[in-house]
């Protein structure tokens, strides 16, 4: 299985209940390596930049916000089928529905507030990656 890489961060409720230590243990005993990471905020414009996939959704306004709320932690990962593997740890945009074990399923509070960020493809995790950091600060 080929190695290759995603993007995560953890959102900023998550951040503010003190959980990124916590987030980040199951990440690493997951078996992902760290490329990159830092500790910073979105602006509203930036966050809005981030999701603008979304743009026309109705919950956009209130995902920009949130984004936008308090620190964040952004970082690369590194793994054996990483985009994949990540969104299975991560579990399902709703913590409701989200798999027991699960990051989303402990550390979530609602479908809005949903604790983590992964990328949903190969070429998204390069541009979000990108979004954030430089090739300096990949390792
Ligand atoms: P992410 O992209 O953050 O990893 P995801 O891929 O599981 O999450 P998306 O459909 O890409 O889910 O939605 C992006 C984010 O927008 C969600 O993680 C959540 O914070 C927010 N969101 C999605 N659907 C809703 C909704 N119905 N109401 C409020 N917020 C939502
Ligand atoms: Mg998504």
């Amino acid at each position: 299985m080929a190695t290759n890489r995603t993007f995560t961060m953890i959102k900023p409720e998550a951040v503010a209940a003190g959980s990124m230590g916590k987030i980040l243990d199951m990440i690493m005993d997951n078996g992902f390596r760290v490329v990159a990471m830092k500790y910073t905020r979105l602006s509203r414009q930036e966050a809005g930049t981030f999701y603008a996939v979304h743009k026309e959704r109705p919950f956009y306004g209130e995902l920009v916000e949130y984004m936008a709320s308090g620190p964040i932690v952004a970082a690369i990962l590194e793994g054996d089928n990483a985009v994949q593997r990540f969104r299975d740890l991560i579990g399902a945009t709703d913590p409701t529905q989200a798999a027991e074990g699960t990051i989303r399923k402990r550390f979530a509070e609602s479908k809005a507030k949903n604790a983590v960020h992964g990328s949903d493809s190969d070429e998204n995790a390069a541009i979000e990656g990108a979004f954030f950091f430089s090739g300096r600060e990949q390792f």
